[in-house]
């Protein structure tokens, strides 16, 4: 990356949602630009780091990915606890995804840092001809919950740098 002249702030950030929606392949595309069709649920590593230039700042994202473990719910305040940020991640083509995705939406205005700043990512959208929620359903849901959303696919990278530019930008550079 080009060479930023200034401070470095580094920012906690998790994925959560559904298994198989695509959270590890949106970590992998953001952090190696790579997109696996068979994904393996469990890729092991326990968080990866990506940085960003923002205007004349280096934003550092340490970010936690709940490999597969998202199933056993009791687990997951380990992962947000002191993240300054969470991707809520849906599959477009799968309603159920969706409602479990207002779930922890829920739980994260509940239970997590209440700064934390929350972005939902409808994935999947290269598969728009499957799709079971509207846009305009997805991005309702965010505006009355203030979150910022975007859809996204790690499978053509579509708005996958977008979205953690865009929560970089909200974060507030304090440390
Ligand atoms: P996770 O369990 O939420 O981490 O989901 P994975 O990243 O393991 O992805 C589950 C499956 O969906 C894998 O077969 C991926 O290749 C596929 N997948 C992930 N993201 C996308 C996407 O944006 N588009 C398409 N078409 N498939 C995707």
């Amino acid at each position: 990356s080009a060479a930023a002249t200034g401070k470095t702030f580094q920012f906690k950030l998790v994925l959560l949602g559904e298994s198989a929606v695509g959270k590890s392949s949106l970590v992998l595309r953001f952090v190696k630009g790579q997109f696996y069709e068979h994904q393996e649920s469990t890729i092991g590593a326990a968080f990866l780091t990506q940085t960003i230039n923002l205007d004349d700042m280096v934003i550092k994202f340490e970010i936690w990915d709940t490999a597969g473990q998202e199933r056993f719910h009791s687990l997951a305040p380990m992962y947000y606890r002191g993240a300054q940020a969470a991707i809520v991640v849906y599959d477009i083509t799968n309603k159920e995804s969706f409602n479990r995705a207002k779930v922890w939406i829920e739980e994260l205005q509940k239970q997590a840092s209440p700064n934390i700043v929350i972005a939902l990512a409808g994935n999947k959208n290269d598969l728009d001809t499957s799709r079971t929620t509207t846009y305009e359903e997805g991005s309702a849901f965010a505006e009355e919950n203030n979150l910022l959303f975007l859809e996204t696919s790690a499978k053509t990278a579509n708005n996958v740098n977008e979205i953690f530019m865009v929560i970089a930008k909200k974060l507030p550079k304090v440390n």
